[in-house]
């Protein structure tokens, strides 16, 4: 089997890391497509669940059916709190750091099965836990650990592992 390791592709984390100046449009997410939606609309969609930062293997190159995560992040992920530790400048550091976009979501069907863009792109609702469905933080996040989403606590940084351990960390509770 040909494995071609996607070493630190992903996506950023924009829901928690820049302002929301514009309104969020009732419903947006199910009234407009995904090049419709404004900014802020935009950033609201990503839940924060930092898996788009672990590495994974992708066996034939898009095809959601061959990938394969790890629970190893970036080496910007701090893997206690999920969040990117340098955001702002994090492609100074990560130059291929994706910024994800609406013409990108068609090639990227490797993110997670809840990522609320790869959803919508496939006409799919939001989790139901999702912050924009609850309108309560503490609730959702409650619902993603119920849920088996997120990487906080349970990732380990690619900094000190060897290419060959890579395969060892192959990890089930991320599902693209
Ligand atoms: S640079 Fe930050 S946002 Fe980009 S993959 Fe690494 S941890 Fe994630
Ligand atoms: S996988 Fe999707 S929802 Fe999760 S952090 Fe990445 S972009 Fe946001």
């Amino acid at each position: 089997m040909t494995i071609n390791l996607l070493s630190k592709n992903a996506v950023s984390l924009p829901a928690h890391s820049e302002p929301k100046t514009e309104i969020l449009r009732p419903q947006f997410w199910s009234t407009y497509t995904l090049d419709e939606l404004n900014h802020s609309e935009w950033e609201a969609l990503c839940d924060g669940c930092g898996s788009c930062c672990l590495i994974k293997f992708m066996d034939n190159g898009d095809d959601e059916e061959e990938v394969e995560y790890t629970d190893v992040a970036c080496k910007l992920m701090d893997c206690a709190t999920g969040y990117c530790q340098h955001y702002a400048t994090r492609q100074h550091y990560v130059p291929d750091c994706i910024q994800l976009t609406p013409d990108k979501v068609p090639t990227m069907m490797w993110l997670p099965e809840h990522c609320a863009y790869k959803r919508l792109y496939k006409g799919q609702a939001l989790p139901e836990w999702h912050l924009l469905l609850t309108r309560d933080a503490v609730a959702t996040q409650q619902q993603m650990r119920a849920a088996n989403v997120g990487i906080a606590g349970r990732c380990v940084s690619e900094t000190g592992i060897l290419d060959e351990e890579m395969e060892d960390r192959v990890v089930t509770w991320v599902t693209p």
